[in-house]
């Protein structure tokens, strides 16, 4: 009687930076001992594009899934969402340290469009800034396969007990071929759970990289043709649904939006207000004229629910997001 594994990914962070490759291996060795976890360890997820071995090894995994990375769990599930690897969003109950003592916030019903073909498997997202201590991960990794072979088992009719040994590995590629280090990525990467498909950001993006699928649904086509660094259109976005894993303010970067208000700040400050808009369409302009193109400020794809309010001075801004910034949330 062979006993399913849960499929565990350890994606590494970028560089070398050696607390941050601490945690990880220590991650490692500790889960390799696991007989329920099939551990593979790949770069990070953010810069795999379609040809990376490691890509192609988390396209062929089906079943439940935890994905350990150094980014927020909300980019990371919709990046792997976006590249093809959907399931469902499986809840993690790991807190992070400096929230533990906080007041939980009512979760609010999701009211975006939504993923497309989520097949009937778990996806959970830990992540690796939360804790320096690996048990709290190996524990939680523990939980989640526990969970998951529940959950199969009720539904199969499978009794527990009858459960047994370790299947083989059936990863297929060799760690070298995962660990292929690849070229750093920007790009944004949009939470559907929260997008309304009104296209604001398709209007205000003028360097072609989002596009409509076949649903109409908008879609990042053009990932590489975004400008490194610049997060314009997240702060256009009404809803806070465009993401950018790798920038320092954790609003942009796919912080959960109850903790993020959590913070007693002005969000439309930051996105999709006034104040925002200026921002983006100055982050935009310097792209443009980077680019030898003429500069356009607020008069091209700039929504129509802004075009009465007045633009406030980039420092208002620059100052919040420096506040944001210090807080290292
Ligand atoms: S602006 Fe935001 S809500 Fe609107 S389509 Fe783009 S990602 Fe979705
Ligand atoms: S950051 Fe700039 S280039 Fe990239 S998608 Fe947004 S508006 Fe387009």
């Amino acid at each position: 009687m062979s006993r399913h594994r849960i499929t565990v990914v350890l994606s590494q962070a970028q560089g070398k930076h050696p607390l941050k490759r601490a945690l990880e291996e220590s991650i490692a060795a500790a889960l390799l001992l696991e007989p329920a976890v099939e551990l593979s360890i790949v770069p990070h997820l953010y810069d795999l594009d379609e040809n990376h071995t490691g890509r192609l090894f988390l396209e062929g995994i089906s079943g439940d899934m935890v994905v350990l990375s150094w980014m927020y769990p909300r980019a990371a599930f919709w990046l792997l969402d976006r590249d093809g690897i959907k399931g469902r969003l499986g809840e993690s109950q790991i807190t992070k340290q400096s929230e533990a003592d906080d007041e939980e916030e009512q979760p609010q019903p999701p009211k975006g469009i939504g993923a497309t073909d989520v097949p009937d498997r778990w996806i959970y997202c830990l992540d690796l800034r939360d804790h320096s201590d690996h048990r709290v991960y190996v524990d939680e990794v523990k939980r989640i396969a526990a969970e998951c072979q529940a959950r199969r088992a009720s539904r199969n009719g499978t009794p527990l007990l009858q459960l047994g040994v370790a299947k083989p590995s059936s990863n297929g590629f060799t760690p070298e071929q995962l660990l292929t280090p690849p070229a750093r990525r920007w790009y944004p990467v949009i939470d559907y759970s929260r997008c309304t498909n009104c296209m604001e950001c398709l209007d205000f993006c003028l360097f072609g990289v989002y596009g409509v699928d076949s649903l109409e649904r908008l879609v990042v086509e053009n990932q590489d043709a975004c400008k490194k660094g610049c997060p314009a259109c997240s702060r256009v976005c009404p809803e806070n649904a465009i993401m950018f894993p790798e920038h320092k303010t954790p609003g942009i970067a796919g912080a959960p939006v109850s903790g993020v208000s959590g913070l007693k700040i002005d969000l439309t400050k930051l996105f999709g207000g006034g104040d925002a808009l200026a921002i983006a369409a100055q982050e935009r302009d310097a792209e443009l004229v980077k680019e030898g193109r003429q500069a356009v400020g607020l008069t091209v794809g700039i929504p129509k629910r802004q075009a009465h309010k007045p633009a406030a001075p980039k420092d208002d801004l620059d100052a919040l997001v420096d506040g944001l910034d210090e807080l290292e949330i």
